[in-house]
């Protein structure tokens, strides 16, 4: 079993009657799960919907979602990007060994960090550890 690190975003969409029950809680609690609540809207005894970025490992990631969905909860991927605020950005290389795509590499002529968005697959470990916070990522809005 992998211990790497593993991010997701996801749109959950609950039920009325599941709506109240401490899920958040269970998924820290019974699979060692952290989120970090991104958009909500839940409402007593109407469908809620949030948006949530998942990190655990890849198999408590899976567990996790699996409990989700037995709990009645609707669990989809949501599009998003990331972009890099270019006047933040003091190119430490931090990112750089952590990107596992390379989208994020240093530029031997320059010396700098450069992002190719291309070649970036949103995996969100740059948002991460990005000391400035210059990575940022953006939830299209039309994915939920
Ligand atoms: S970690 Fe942040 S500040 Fe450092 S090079 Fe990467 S994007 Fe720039
Ligand atoms: S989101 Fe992932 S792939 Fe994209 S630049 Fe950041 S670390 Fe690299």
């Amino acid at each position: 079993m992998s211990t790497q690190e593993y991010s997701r975003i996801v749109s959950l969409r609950f039920p009325p009657q599941s709506s109240g029950q401490p899920m958040m809680y269970n998924l820290a609690r019974h699979f060692d799960l952290t989120f970090n609540i991104l958009q909500a809207n839940i409402n007593p005894r109407r469908e809620g919907h949030m948006i949530l970025e998942l990190s655990g490992t890849r198999e408590h990631y899976r567990q996790g979602v699996t409990y989700l969905q037995e709990q009645g909860i609707k669990v989809t991927p949501v599009a998003h990007e990331i972009s890099r605020n270019e006047e933040s950005c003091m190119h430490c290389g931090l990112c750089t060994a952590l990107c596992p795509s390379k989208a994020l590499h240093l530029n031997v002529e320059t010396r700098l960090v450069d992002f190719d968005q291309d070649k970036c697959t949103a995996c969100n470990m740059c948002v991460t550890v990005c000391p400035v916070r210059a990575m940022i990522m953006e939830v299209d809005p039309n994915s939920w």
